[in-house]
């Protein structure tokens, strides 16, 4: 009896084997995967998709799957952008969709527990009825799940403010390779050893599957007001961020673009040449004009010019708004985005290094950046690069040579090569520059002991 017949006979209905599924289940967002899918290369799709419906089935599945040695790649939204879902062949996928929901709401404790196969979108318009929000909205908030968000670390365009996906977590279940279900104590904080939740934020299907995700939300704003400045330079818009930081305040949204990205995004309201800084202040209603005047304050001090806040509407309306990749490669042109993170005193080096980095690939037409989520000691810098190789057969090449490149600069920067998109395939080879060898050594030593067999997404994230 094969494999897939096994699972079937014992976990029933909740194993799936329509060649749709399974087409849907193999891959992610990641734009090799689609330049495979372009140029029509053979790729490798999970035997079935097993889609529990309960946190028991979900432990059911992976014990018979650890019994059988079947490997499992847990599958939220499929919207992860780095190649972490790609199964080997003799794989299944674990689609998390049918865990979803909001499972229990406290609105004194203000705690929201979800299925981890709940949609972003649909965890925040579950909130909205009783004035709360989730305050976490990447721009994938449609298509990712709260599960995926905590597999990846993912940030919401609002964390400067409210912090990344790590800082709103309060609890989390998982269930383990060997079936074991594991749950963190739900309290504010914890001095109880290390934090056990941090093992699997991040861990992108690795160690273990999260069935269950308890957020600390907050309330609703009671005012919410934008103002936009330009500079002369990239550099001189960074330092209002970084004061007003420093200073304690947190504007939500703090988006510092470089000239090109400025003119080609909001070419109506910044002059050419000029980097535009978007604001959004949020909060009690006394606080946020006293905010605003502030960083308003900073932003002149440092040359801002103050243009029509309604460019942060229009950001607003159009934040969620990507083009498709496929778009460009019918044009013959590869294009992707890759976030760094750096402190402040880094920042420059690494805007500058990496973006001549990238310049210097043969067929690139673009490098450019801008800084969307800011800390008291540093800033993300968000590459975007766009390339067209003489030969249209090199459209993997000259991709490939583009994330060397900018890995290597961000390195030689003192940079971090991964802000909040995470490792997968696309970064694996840069992993160990990054945790250096004894960082290599203990997540090698915790994927050992969590996942013996190396069951959990094998040939992800860890080199
Ligand atoms: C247009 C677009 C915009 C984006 N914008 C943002 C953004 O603003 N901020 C941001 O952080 N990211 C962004 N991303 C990237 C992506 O949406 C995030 O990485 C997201 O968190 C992935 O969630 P998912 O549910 O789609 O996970 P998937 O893509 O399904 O999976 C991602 C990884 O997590 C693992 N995984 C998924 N669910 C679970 C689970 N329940 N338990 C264990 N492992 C699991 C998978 O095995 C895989 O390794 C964007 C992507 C796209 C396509």
């Amino acid at each position: 009896m094969s494999h897939v017949d096994t699972l079937a006979r014992e976990l029933g209905p909740i194993v799936h084997t329509d060649a749709e599924r399974l087409a849907r289940h193999g891959r992610d967002h990641w734009m090799l995967a689609e330049i495979d899918a372009f140029e029509g290369a053979p790729r490798a799709l999970p035997l079935a998709v097993i889609e529990p419906t309960s946190t028991n089935e979900v432990a059911r599945a992976l014990a018979l799957c650890r019994a059988l040695r079947v490997p499992v790649v847990p599958y939220g939204g499929g919207s992860g952008v780095c190649g972490a879902i790609q199964p080997e062949i003799g794989a299944v996928a674990l689609s998390t969709r049918a865990l979803a929901g909001l499972r229990r709401l406290d609105a004194t404790d203000l705690l929201a527990v979800y299925g981890a196969g709940t949609m972003g979108g649909d965890a925040e318009r579950l909130l909205e009825p009783h004035g709360l929000t989730l305050g976490h909205w990447p721009q994938s908030i449609e298509l990712s799940t709260v599960g995926g968000w905590v597999a990846t670390r993912a940030s919401g365009q609002y964390s400067t403010a409210y912090g990344n996906v790590e800082d709103l977590v309060l609890a989390l279940e998982v269930v383990l390779a060997d079936g074991t279900v594991l749950r963190t104590r739900e309290t504010p904080r914890a001095a109880a050893g290390p934090d056990l939740r941090q093992l699997f934020l991040g861990s992108e299907g690795t160690l273990g599957v999260v069935t269950e995700v308890t957020f600390s939300v907050r309330a609703r704003p009671a005012a919410t007001r934008g103002q936009a400045f330009h500079f002369a330079s990239f550099a001189g818009g960074l330092e209002p961020i970084r004061r007003a930081l420093r200073g304690g305040f947190a504007p939500p949204v703090a988006r510092l673009y470089d000239a090109r990205e400025s003119r080609r995004n909001f070419r109506d309201f910044v002059p050419q040449g000029r980097a535009l800084l978007l604001l959004l202040h949020e909060g009690p209603a006394s606080v946020v004009p006293c905010e605003l005047e502030h960083v308003e304050r900073l932003c002149r001090e440092a040359g801002g010019v103050p243009t029509d806040a309604a460019v942060v509407d229009q950001w607003l309306a159009r934040r969620n708004h990507v083009p498709s990749f496929r778009s460009f490669l019918e044009q013959g042109v590869v294009v992707d985005t890759i976030e760094v993170a750096a402190t402040w005193s880094r920042v420059g080096a690494l805007y500058d290094g990496v973006v001549a980095a990238l310049s210097a690939v043969p067929g690139v037409l673009a490098a450019t950046a801008h800084s969307s989520h800011s800390y008291r000691s540093g800033t993300c810098l968000y590459f975007s690069f766009a390339a067209k190789p003489d030969d249209p057969r090199r459209l993997r090449e000259t991709y490939t040579a583009c994330w060397q490149a900018a890995m290597q600069a961000t390195l030689a920067a003192g940079g971090g090569i991964a802000h909040h998109h995470g490792i997968g395939r696309v970064r694996r080879p840069y992993l160990a520059a990054e945790l250096g060898d004894a960082g290599l050594g203990v997540l090698r030593a915790v994927k050992r002991a969590l996942d013996p067999d190396g069951l959990l997404n094998p040939g992800n994230l860890i080199p």
